[in-house]
């Protein structure tokens, strides 16, 4: 038996470096840069970052938030991001043990931080975190036997072919893209994890989420055309981007914690329970 006290502190070690390579993936894969090279450099004077200025949190600490070399500010979104996951991390080993379930919590929980980064900054969900995170769930849900990746796979398929219908009818009726090739993977990869029943929850709960921000947002634009920055309004419709990815993680995190509890008060509204 691991103590558990060491089992919290391998998880924050390990969740704060998964969170340091986060940041590298947030930052990159929008822009098409390799994972792995260059390594890590100042924006503006270019200089390496030694390994012991990227310690994750505790490097942007001492550093007091600006490169050695030039002295310029280094984001918080850093630290902040590292000290996220480690907590992630921490909490799904807290709450799950040393557990696939566990796992699962942590790995998922990290790729909805990560899709809502890019989504949020770029309108982008990076392959990497959806297919990539479809064959980690795959992965860890094999790990625990075959219903479990049955389930699975049976929640991804579900996922893909929900979302390739929603954008087919979508392109149908408002006569242009709805929805990109991000948003179907990114289902696929939730379904992954949290089963067929869950995708539904996802996308009720992503859709619910989605139409309280977007319809005040879409407002505001509309009658505050000095809000319009670069990119966050479409030029055709002059209607707002929709990162609807943000609010699909959401619902997605929603659904893996507390599907069952979910689901069972919905159906004991709708059948008047
Ligand atoms: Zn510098």
């Amino acid at each position: 038996m691991v103590p558990e006290a060491f089992v919290l502190v391998a998880a924050g070690g390990l969740g704060a470096a998964i969170g340091s390579f986060l940041n590298v993936c947030v930052y990159r894969l929008p822009r098409n840069e390799s994972l792995v090279h260059p390594p890590s450099a100042c924006p503006r004077c270019g200089t390496p970052i030694a390994w012991y200025d990227n310690v994750p949190v505790f490097g942007w600490l001492w550093l007091g938030g600006k490169c050695r070399s030039c002295r310029a500010p280094i984001s918080a979104q850093y630290p902040l991001v590292e000290a996220l996951i480690a907590a992630l991390w921490v909490a799904s080993a807290w709450a799950f043990g040393l557990t696939w379930h566990a796992a699962a919590a942590a790995v998922f929980g990290t790729l909805l931080i990560g899709i809502t980064l890019t989504d949020a900054r770029h309108y982008i969900i990076p392959h990497e975190f959806t297919i990539g995170g479809l064959v980690l769930g795959l992965a860890i849900a094999a790990a625990q036997g075959w219903s479990q990746l049955i389930a699975s796979a049976i929640g991804a398929g579900v996922g893909f072919a929900l979302l390739i219908s929603i954008a087919w009818a979508g392109e149908k009726v408002f006569r242009k893209e709805a929805m990109g090739g991000g948003d179907i993977w990114m289902m696929a990869m939730v379904g992954a994890f949290v089963g067929w029943k869950g995708v539904l929850l996802t996308i009720f709960l992503g859709a619910l989420i989605g139409t309280v921000v977007f319809i005040p947002l879409a407002w505001l634009t509309r009658h505050h055309p000095h809000w319009e920055r670069t990119g966050e309004v479409d030029s055709g419709s002059g209607m707002p981007h929709v990162p609807f990815g943000i609010f699909l993680a959401a619902g997605a995190a929603a659904a893996f914690l507390a599907g069952d509890a979910l689901l069972a008060w919905y159906w004991g509204f709708v059948l008047g329970g």
